[in-house]
C-alpha cells in the first residue's frame, strides 16, 4: 500500500498512474464495505472534506434493512456522515486499473466528530490504548473461504482433499487471485485447499496496528469481487452446510514492547515460554469470552459452527499449541510467539473481532487476571469448561451484562450493535425454515 500522506499527493499519483475513479470505502457493523465511487476530478474536494453518505449505513442489518432505534438514523433526521479517508490505505484495483480503493471513517456534522460506533474507530481506541500501556500489537488474520460455481451455486470439486496440491491449484482462479492480492501489497505467505469440498485458506503476514485488520476487511472484499469477475461466488458464511468444515477466522495476535519492539508474550525462563503478561492477556479474553462472542459469530449461522470435532472450538478453553481449544498459545519461544484466538466465524468483522480481543485481553492485563493450568488432554474434552455461547441471542445478553467490556466498547456501540442484531434475529424467527416443512408438514 502506497505511503502518501497529503490529499494533493495523492492526487497526483492517481493521475500518474490514469486513475479515473476512487472508491471511499467503510466498514459497517458487519465487515461490509460500503462505499462511493468519485471521479477523479472530484477526489481531492471529496478526500478533504469527506464524501457525504447516509449516516445510518453504518447500522444496516445484514439483509441492509434499516433498523429503528440504533441512535444513528431517525434520531438524527437520518442525516449524513462524511467519510474521511485514511490516505495511507490508498491500493490500485490490478482488474481494473482505472480504480483505486480508499479506507474511510465516518463523522458527523459540519466539525467532522468521529462516530464512535464505527467499527474502526471502535479498534483504533483499543490498538491506542495498548500504545498507552506501552504496546503495539501484532496481528496476523486467517480466513477460509469456500468457492462455488457462481450459477449454480455447487463446489468446484466434491471430497475433502485438504493440503493436496491437485486441489489447492484445482482452478487457475486461485492463481490469479494470489498475483491479485501480492500486486495489491498483500504479503502472501501460504495457500491451502482446506477439510472441505471447495474450500480454501489464503494466508498472509501478520502487520503492525490497523493494517492488518485494514487488510483483513479488504481481502474478504477482494476475494468476493474477484471470484464474481470470473464467474464464481466466493462465501466467508460461516457454515454453508452443516456436515462440512465452517469457515474460521482465526486472529492471531501478540503484543510488542512499543519502544524496543521486544515481544511481551516470550519468556525464555518459563517451562511454556510464556510470560506472565500473555497468561494475564489469555485470561482477560476467557473472562469475557462470552460476550465477545457476539462480535466473533455475530449471525445466527454462526452458531452452527460451534463444534466439537470440527477444529472449530466449542468450549471457553486455551492450550498450548491445541487445536480443539479456543485460545490457542503459539509459543514460539521467539519474538514470534503470540496468541491464535480460533472462535472467529468468517463472518466476523475484522475491526470488531480484533478490537473486542484486543479489549478483553488489556483488562486482563490491567486487572493481572491469572490463569488455571488447562486440563491434561485435548481442551474440547474438558467436560468442565464453560460451553460457548449456543445462540446469538445468548450471546448477546452476555454482551450486555458484561459491564468491563460495554464500557471500553461504549454504550452508543452496544446499543447500536444489540440493536440491529436483535432486529436481524426478530426477521430471522419469523421465517418458516424447510426443516420444519419436512418435519411436520405430511405427519401432522
Ligand atoms: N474450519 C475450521 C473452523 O471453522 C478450522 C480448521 C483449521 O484448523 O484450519 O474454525
Ligand atoms: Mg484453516
Amino acid at each position: 500500500m502506497t505511503q502518501i500522506s497529503t490529499v494533493d499527493a495523492v492526487a497526483e499519483k492517481l493521475r500518474e498512474d490514469d486513475v479515473r475513479y476512487v472508491r471511499f470505502e467503510m466498514s459497517d457493523i458487519m465487515g461490509i464495505p460500503r462505499s462511493k465511487t468519485v471521479p477523479i476530478g472530484a477526489f481531492s474536494s471529496f478526500a478533504k472534506k469527506g464524501v457525504n453518505m447516509y449516516g445510518g449505513t453504518l447500522g444496516l442489518d445484514s439483509g441492509s434493512y434499516v433498523v429503528p432505534d440504533t441512535g444513528i438514523a431517525e434520531e438524527v433526521g437520518y442525516m449524513d456522515a462524511f467519510l474521511i479517508p485514511d490516505l495511507s490505505t490508498l491500493t490500485v484495483l490490478p482488474w481494473d486499473r482505472r480504480s483505486a480503493s480508499l479506507i474511510c471513517t465516518p463523522h458527523w456534522g459540519q466539525n467532522r466528530v468521529p462516530l464512535e460506533q464505527a467499527p474502526r474507530n471502535l479498534l483504533q481506541v483499543q490498538l491506542d490504548k495498548a500504545h498507552a500501556m506501552g504496546f503495539s500489537v501484532k496481528s496476523g488474520h486467517e480466513l477460509e473461504f469456500y468457492l462455488y460455481d457462481g450459477e449454480t451455486k455447487e463446489p468446484l470439486f466434491a471430497g475433502q482433499h485438504i493440503f493436496a496440491t491437485a486441489r489447492n491449484h484445482y482452478t487457475d482462479f486461485i492463481n490469479d487471485l494470489m498475483d491479485t492480492l501480492t500486486e495489491m501489497g498483500f504479503e502472501l505467505t501460504t495457500h491451502n485447499a482446506e477439510y472441505a469440498p471447495s474450500q480454501f485458506e489464503i494466508n498472509f503476514a501478520p502487520q503492525d496496528g490497523m493494517s492488518g485488520a485494514d487488510s483483513a476487511f479488504r481481502f474478504k472484499a477482494i476475494v468476493k469481487e474477484f471470484a464474481a469477475r470470473n464467474g464464481l461466488l466466493a462465501t466467508f458464511m460461516s457454515k454453508p452446510q452443516l456436515g462440512l468444515a465452517g469457515c474460521g477466522y482465526h486472529l492471531h495476535m501478540g503484543l510488542n514492547d512499543a519502544n524496543s519492539g521486544e515481544n511481551k508474550f516470550n519468556d525464555p525462563d518459563d517451562p511454556d515460554g510464556l510470560s506472565e503478561m500473555a497468561l494475564q492477556f489469555t485470561a482477560g479474553i476467557l473472562a469475557h469470552t462470552n460476550a465477545l462472542t457476539a462480535l466473533m459469530a455475530p449471525t445466527i449461522n454462526c452458531y452452527h459452527r460451534f463444534q466439537k470435532g470440527s477444529f472449530a472450538p466449542s468450549r471457553a478453553t486455551w492450550g498450548i499449541e491445541d487445536r480443539t481449544a479456543l485460545l490457542r498459545m503459539k509459543a514460539s519461544r521467539d519474538k514470534a510467539t503470540h496468541l491464535e484466538m480460533r472462535g472467529g466465524a468468517g463472518m466476523a468483522n475484522p475491526y470488531l473481532f480484533q478490537a473486542a480481543t484486543l479489549a478483553a485481553g488489556l483488562i486482563g492485563i490491567e486487572q493481572k487476571l491469572t490463569l488455571a493450568d488447562p486440563k491434561p488432554g485435548l481442551a474440547e474434552d474438558d467436560a468442565t469448561a464453560p460451553a460457548l455461547p449456543q445462540t446469538l441471542g445468548e450471546a448477546l445478553a452476555c454482551l450486555e451484562s458484561d459491564t468491563d467490556l460495554c464500557a471500553v466498547l461504549g454504550d452508543p456501540f452496544v446499543r447500536l450493535f444489540t440493536t440491529v442484531k436483535r432486529f436481524e434475529l426478530d426477521r430471522a424467527q419469523q421465517h418458516i425454515s424447510d426443516w420444519e416443512h419436512n418435519e411436520y408438514l405430511e405427519l401432522y
